[in-house]
């Protein structure tokens, strides 16, 4: 068996394009505001695609850059002024931010109706009682695929790799809410590949290269790979995709896969935060 290439980056492109249909019938462009600090210089990279993604559809994107000694409380002071400006719709901080600087509190700091990253615990909660408007960008980003390639999702088996709150997390509460069967893994897990064997839908985010192998891989299981490592100026998946698709029934490349969606899907939660914000008012 060869799986179907999930090609995300037609996906992404696809889903952009329909954003920008209807961006374009809005009085005023939804505004994103991205702060970034220190010269992380994959973070930079991450952000520069950002803003031009955001201006093809039609949301505004002003960077607000800090040298990588800012004090917290300037970036707490911006981001207080951000929540109070009616013009911005949507708050996102570049992460990792530099050490000293604790990130939780910066980003509890975004008011919720502007979290656009869905980062925040308020966030969180919303998803696991499934009453949230919109999640983090890569875990909606792989859910969006999985259903290009499954039309219903309920009953299905799905084993999470990695269980942080940007990815791992919010991925099992996203699957669960479209009643899967969800089995969250991470470092301490035992047995990994008999468990992984086990699922219908794989969801690799460990940060592994090439760790997956196609032993783990039920034939015909969905392999979503959301790793990205760069080893030696190439980068990897989680997953060894090479030998994976031959045997699952789709599978997403990387790069090309999760990466452009991750970005499509922020500047979704953007226009979602703009239109209720405008409704609101
Ligand atoms: P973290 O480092 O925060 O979390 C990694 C998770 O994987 C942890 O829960 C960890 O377990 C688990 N883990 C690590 N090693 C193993 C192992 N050998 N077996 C099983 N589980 C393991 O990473 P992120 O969640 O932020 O990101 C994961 C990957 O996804 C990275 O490669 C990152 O670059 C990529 N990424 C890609 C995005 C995209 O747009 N495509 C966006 C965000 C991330 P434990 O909790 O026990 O430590």
């Amino acid at each position: 068996m060869t799986a179907r290439i999930i090609d995300g980056k037609e996906i992404a492109k696809k889903l952009r394009y329909e954003l920008a249909q209807k961006i374009d019938k809005e009085p005023v462009h939804p505004r994103l505001a991205v702060i970034w600090a220190g010269d992380n210089e994959a973070s930079q990279i991450y952000v520069r695609n950002k803003q031009k993604a955001a201006q093809e559809v039609g949301i505004d994107c002003e960077l607000f850059h800090f040298d990588k000694e800012v004090a917290e409380s300037d970036i707490i002071a911006l981001i207080h002024r951000l929540n109070h400006d009616q013009l911005v719709h949507g708050i996102i901080v570049q992460l990792p931010l530099p050490e000293h600087l604790n990130s939780k509190n910066i980003l509890e700091t975004i008011q919720a109706d502007k979290d656009v990253d869905a980062f925040k615990m308020v966030m969180t909660g919303a998803l696991w009682q499934n009453r949230a408007s919109w999640t983090s960008a890569t875990p909606e980003g792989v859910l969006y695929l999985l259903k290009t390639v499954i039309s219903d999702l309920s009953g299905m088996h799905a084993v999470v790799i990695g269980r942080s709150d940007i990815v791992g997390k919010p991925m099992s509460g996203l699957l669960l809410n479209e009643d899967c069967t969800v089995t969250i893994t991470h470092s301490k897990t035992k047995n990994l590949p008999e468990i992984v064997k086990t699922a219908d839908i794989v969801v690799a985010a460990c940060g592994q290269p090439k760790m997956v192998k196609k032993e783990w891989i039920k034939a015909g299981a969905v392999v979503i790979d959301v790793g990205i490592t760069k080893v030696d100026g190439v980068l990897y998946g989680d997953v060894d995709f090479e030998e994976v698709k031959n045997v699952a029934g789709a599978i997403t490349p990387v790069p090309g896969g999760v990466g452009p969606m991750t970005v499509a899907m922020l500047l979704k939660n953007t226009y979602t935060a703009y239109l209720k914000q405008k409704n609101s008012l």
